[in-house]
């Protein structure tokens, strides 16, 4: 078993700026952060009556 050497690189989201500390989301090319991936995901999803 070999250990990877790019485990611990600092990616930094493509939204917010800040390093991503835990996992790394990808959504259309851009590595973003947990909160900003799920901003990007609801944001993408086509307008219903969702919150009513
Ligand atoms: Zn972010």
């Amino acid at each position: 078993m070999e250990k990877s050497v790019k485990t611990n690189i600092n990616v930094k989201c493509g939204k917010c700026g800040k390093p991503i500390s835990g996992d790394v989301y990808e959504f259309e090319g851009v590595k973003l952060c947990e909160d900003c991936y799920m901003d990007e995901v609801i944001a993408a999803q086509p307008k219903k009556c969702a919150m009513r």
